[in-house]
């Protein structure tokens, strides 16, 4: 089932037939109906009745974005997880802790896997789904387009490696076939967020499909994951590390999850390219990436400042924007001053990440 399932990974099986997680067969009888958004962040939170903006800018209830998986994955795998990130929230509310501290109780892998199934069945409903701004057009495309959809299958073998109780890591074209070098499939990076009593959403969701990314604001915690055999951690993470120790402000985090999907876009198309092959001695999927271990795969973070505050637009709160400053191909904003400092929010100020 394993080295098939790496073989026939690009397929994209029905709904009505197959599991979109584990890719089973599943029959009408077997299938539950599953909220994308799991159901009790749904209660929790009070999202039943709120919107979810789709990738064609249409607006669905969190309550009706649903799809329908095996019961194994329902009953067993996935709600195993769930329901340990509800007693640990649940846990949090009542004693008022925090819920970043208490999410490392949480391991990567798990965390990983659950924000890449939110992203991948998100991605699978809306490549099911016809877009009704192009019901006029000669060709009428879905939610998801079409030509992206082989892009997100390594997606979708990630998650069913996970549904199945694989592991899924990763190597280098230049690497020796040595277990030794396999490394994680993905990059994945938790923040404090404080909002210093301002009533603020206490949850918000944000994928990227070209950046292969999804970031979630739960609470005090904010996740960024990167399906991306951890490019971003390996590159990137230096950029980033003075904001590990301290808080940030949910528009800060914002800024964060802008600027991390925007270095996606910026990666060498090879090291985009990803070959799957099976290892049965590790009970494993591993992924080869296209690019070399030891050559940086980021080029031309400079060269495209619109591309940037495109992004930054795209994923900043509403109201927002008017506080990007650019100056040259410099932009301050919530995050970093001109100098490339850390925002302090509490005290309105920069101040030295040195
Ligand atoms: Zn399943």
């Amino acid at each position: 089932m394993s080295a098939e399932l790496v073989e026939q990974y690009q397929e994209i099986l029905p709904l009505e037939t197959h599991c979109p997680l584990c890719r089973r067969p599943s029959s009408r009888s077997d299938a539950t109906s599953e909220h994308i958004i799991p159901a009790w962040l749904q209660t929790r939170l009070s999202l039943r009745d709120r919107l979810l903006t789709l990738p064609n800018g249409r607006r669905r209830h969190y309550r009706s974005v649903r799809v329908d998986i095996c019961s194994a994955c329902n009953n067993q795998r996935f709600s195993q997880l769930e329901n340990r990130l509800t007693r640990i929230w649940d846990r949090c509310a009542c004693d008022e802790s925090s819920f970043y501290d208490a999410s490392f109780e949480i391991a990567d892998d798990d965390v990983a896997a659950w924000l890449g199934k939110m992203f991948w069945l998100l991605a699978r409903l809306g490549f099911e789904t016809p877009d009704p701004t192009t019901r006029n057009a000669e060709c009428v495309d879905t939610v998801v387009p079409q030509d992206l959809m082989p892009f997100m299958t390594w997606l979708g073998l990630y998650v069913a490696s996970y549904a199945l109780e694989k592991r899924a890591l990763s190597c280098y074209s230049d690497d020796t076939a040595d277990p030794a070098n396999y490394g994680r499939s993905y990059s994945l990076y938790r923040f404090r967020i404080d909002d210093q009593g301002q009533p603020i959403e206490r949850f918000n969701l944000i994928d990227h499909y070209l950046s292969m990314g999804i970031a979630m604001r739960l609470g005090d915690l904010g996740l960024v994951c990167l399906y991306d055999d951890e490019l971003h951690a390996r590159w990137r993470s230096a950029y980033y590390a003075d904001l590990s120790s301290t808080w940030v402000h949910s528009v800060q985090f914002s800024e964060i999850v802008a600027r991390m999907f925007y270095d996606q876009l910026m990666l060498h198309p090879l090291a985009r390219d990803f070959t799957p092959f099976w290892n049965s001695s590790l009970d494993a999927v591993i992924t080869c990436n296209g690019f070399k271990r030891g050559a940086d795969p980021y080029w031309g973070l400079s060269d495209d400042p619109d591309l940037y505050a495109d992004m930054l637009n795209r994923v900043m709160p509403d109201g927002t924007h008017a506080q990007i400053e650019r100056v040259g191909d410099q932009f301050t904003t919530f995050l970093r001053d001109r100098a490339g400092n850390l925002w302090d929010v509490v005290n309105n100020c920069p101040r030295s990440t040195a």
